[in-house]
């Protein structure tokens, strides 16, 4: 039934039904069922004439036909009628169908009229009205509420407004039983929740007898939307944990404890060492470990990160970390590589720019297993590296590496290794929830002790002078400074030109020999990008001058200041990502966020946010309300968080409740059998096909 073609439906037609299909993607009568009403009109609420202000939009008034009459001659000729209500008259005029209206409008009868109101001559009038007669419409003076859908220009034109639609939706509804909209929650949790059942809701949604019902009907079908989700996703981790197979890393060894008791320089916060405990619980299993770890910037992943190394060099396996850039890459290595200098652990890198000479040496030994970590691009994953025992994939700043690119690693070893993947930006709860429910997942919301909040203040253009008098001032407290340019595309040549052109000045206030500058951009050839960033790690430049190559991961402690130009281009988790830059060491750090002197609103608020806050879930959060969910950084398959009636920003208590109830019912009965779950089961065969119960059933 809900199968059949739209225009097999009374009233549609091949003509309407194109039109349909088109511009609304309403193929199939379940598709005009779930063409949900943007709003309800309530015909009981009825205005009177002279309430009627050039403000009114659509109104609709009850009152009586005086009299109708055609003037004007052949393309002026209209039919004109008058209606009076106690408070007044009112011109009603059609231009078309005239012969047709005019024979079905009868002076001295009350009539309901609705439509847009215009002024003619300073007095108001309604255009093509739709008219009821009142005796046929409400008698009991209860809420009579119309369902409005969306709609679009083309089809306004060919009578299908917003409210026409609702002709279908009306001729729809009674032919629908129970049957064609089978419940699919179980019935204690309907009861539990106080919601509708399914084909109440469906009814209520479109054709609701009070406010009330309405309301409960979107909330039934929200709820709905997003426990079928959190049922889906729990599933697919939860058939991964049962049935795939993972390299067991069982023990902890001399590597990891020599480490941990004499090499680390610090004492692990306490979020890192419950992460890291979560990890050594996840490989002990036997089950590949899918793990995502958000943290804000600074909280100390990298070393999380490689505490999992040594455990899978304790257990006999060799690890990989991976990172978006090559700069990052280096960066990793000699941190890395420091730290282990004085252990029997073989630490190489491997990126794109690795010489030929000493790629043929790290395959070698990445193939017959005497280099246990290697860290790089993505180049390690390349078809010609060959791995001994891979059993642990650590993928830094997790959204620049592709579905795809992260499919060939598990090519690389029978058993597919763990894998760690952190993020560049903390992503919100309710996004991660939805958009990454199917992975476990951990957060670090703590930052290394002893770190000073940085100051963020915003500048405009006239204030450069005093911008660079600070910038001066720290420089002579011994500390760096970055100065960031905005960069869309790699390749873009304005951005380029302004880099160019923004160095030029830098350098002017800050003239050779007493100051030194580093310049960092994604046209530089690899070593030459190295060296300048090289000489910036190392304190031998004061000053660094780039584009965005910079904004993620680098670690340059004795910074102490960031400077963002053109501030308004860049969107508020890349602000927070590259203000995380500095604020790294002991010291005091500040954000300069510049910009022109005009500013749109947009760029305004965002700035606020900056300045108020440093906490990046409180930013994530706030990115996801201005931007809302699809423009996220880091989210992937979008299509995940497109529900029709469900907002994970405005129904977060719906989506909480979704996913802890969607929890329950698996932890209760995993295979949803129970007689009270059937429904539920049932439903997700039919939608998903049987590929989520493949193993199961
Ligand atoms: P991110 O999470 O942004 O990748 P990093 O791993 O780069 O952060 O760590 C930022 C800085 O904090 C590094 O200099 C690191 O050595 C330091 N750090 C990490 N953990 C701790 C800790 N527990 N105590 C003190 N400093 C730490
Ligand atoms: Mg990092």
């Amino acid at each position: 039934m809900l199968d059949s073609p739209i225009e097999y439906l009374k009233g549609v037609g091949p003509l309407r039904g194109d039109m349909l299909r088109k511009e609304l993607n309403i193929f199939t009568f379940r598709d005009l069922l779930e063409h949900f009403p943007l709003r309800h009109l309530d015909k009981t609420q009825v205005s009177l004439i002279n309430e009627i202000d050039p403000t009114s939009d659509f109104v609709q008034i009850a009152g009586r036909i005086t009299d109708v009459t055609v003037m004007g001659e052949k393309r002026g000729k209209r039919l004109v009628a008058r209606i009076k209500d106690k408070s007044g008259t009112l011109e009603l005029t059609w231009f078309q169908g005239i012969t047709w209206v005019q024979k079905s409008l009868f002076p001295g009868q009350d009539y309901l009229v609705f439509g847009r109101c215009g002024f003619f001559n300073g007095r108001p009038q309604i255009t093509h009205p739709e008219m009821e007669l009142l005796s046929s419409v409400n008698k009991t003076g209860q809420a009579f509420l119309e369902p409005i859908y969306p709609s679009t220009e083309k089809l306004k034109a060919r009578a299908l407004n917003g409210r026409q639609i609702g002709k279908l939706t009306a001729v729809l509804m009674p032919q629908l039983a129970e049957r064609d909209i089978p419940e699919n929650i179980p019935a204690t949790l309907l009861e539990q929740l106080k919601l509708p059942g399914r084909f109440q809701a469906y009814q209520n949604i479109h054709f609701p007898k009070s406010a009330q019902a309405y309301e409960n009907a979107l909330r039934r079908l929200k709820f709905e939307e997003l426990l079928i989700a959190q049922v889906r996703l729990a599933l697919v981790k939860l058939n991964r944990h049962r049935y795939s197979r993972g390299v067991v890393f069982e023990k902890v060894g001399d590597i990891f404890n020599h480490f941990y008791n004499n090499v680390l320089p610090f004492q692990l916060t306490g979020a890192q060492k419950r992460v890291f405990k979560e990890i050594r619980q996840d490989t002990a299993r036997g089950k590949q470990m899918n793990r995502l770890l958000q943290g804000d910037v600074g909280s100390g992943k990298t070393i999380v990160a490689l505490l999992c190394m040594l455990l899978a060099a304790d257990n006999g396996f060799q690890s990989c970390l991976m990172a978006p850039t090559e700069i990052l890459s280096q960066q990793h290595f000699q941190g890395l590589s420091s730290l282990l200098k004085d252990m029997p652990v073989n630490i190489r890198i491997l990126t794109g720019s690795t010489k030929t000479a000493e790629r043929r040496k790290v395959l070698a030994g990445l193939a017959d297993g005497s280099i246990q970590m290697v860290v790089g691009t993505h180049a390690v994953i390349e078809d010609a590296v060959q791995f001994a025992n891979l059993g642990l994939v650590v993928i830094d700043e997790q959204h620049r590496f592709g579905v795809a690119q992260r499919a060939r690693l598990w090519q690389k070893a029978t058993i597919p290794p763990h894998v760690l993947v952190m993020t560049a930006t903390p992503i919100p709860r309710t996004l991660a929830m939805t958009a990454y429910g199917d992975l476990d997942y951990s957060v670090m919301d703590e930052l290394p002790p002893g770190r000073q909040p940085i100051t963020t203040v915003h500048r405009n253009e006239m204030q450069r002078g005093g911008v660079m008098d600070f910038i001066r001032s720290e420089i002579e407290k011994g500390r760096q400074a970055y100065i960031i340019y905005p960069l869309i595309e790699e390749s873009e040549k304005l951005s380029y030109e302004d880099l160019m052109q923004g160095y030029e000045q830098v350098k002017s206030w800050f003239p050779e020999p007493k100051y030194r500058i580093s310049m960092v951009h994604g046209r530089q050839p690899p070593e030459q990008k190295e060296t300048n960033m090289q000489r910036f790690v190392t304190g031998d430049t004061h000053i660094m001058v780039s584009t965005t190559v910079i904004e993620v991961g680098v670690n340059v402690p004795n910074a102490s200041v960031m400077v963002i130009e053109s501030t308004e281009k860049f969107g508020l988790s890349q602000l927070h990502q590259l203000r995380g830059r500095v604020g790294r060491g002991s010291e005091k750090s500040f954000c300069i966020l510049l910009t022109g002197e005009r500013v749109s609103n947009d760029a305004r608020e965002r700035i606020k946010i900056m300045c108020a806050t440093n906490d990046g879930f409180k930013i994530a959060e706030k990115d996801l309300e201005l931007r809302g969910p699809g423009d996220i950084e880091g989210t992937r398959q979008s299509g995940m968080l497109n529900f029709k009636l469900a907002n994970i920003v405005n129904d977060k208590a719906i989506l909480e409740s979704a996913k802890f109830y969607a929890q329950h019912l698996l932890d209760n009965d995993p295979e949803l059998s129970s007689a009270d779950n059937l429904p539920l089961k049932n439903y997700l065969l039919v939608k998903e096909g049987k590929t989520a119960w493949s193993k199961i059933s």
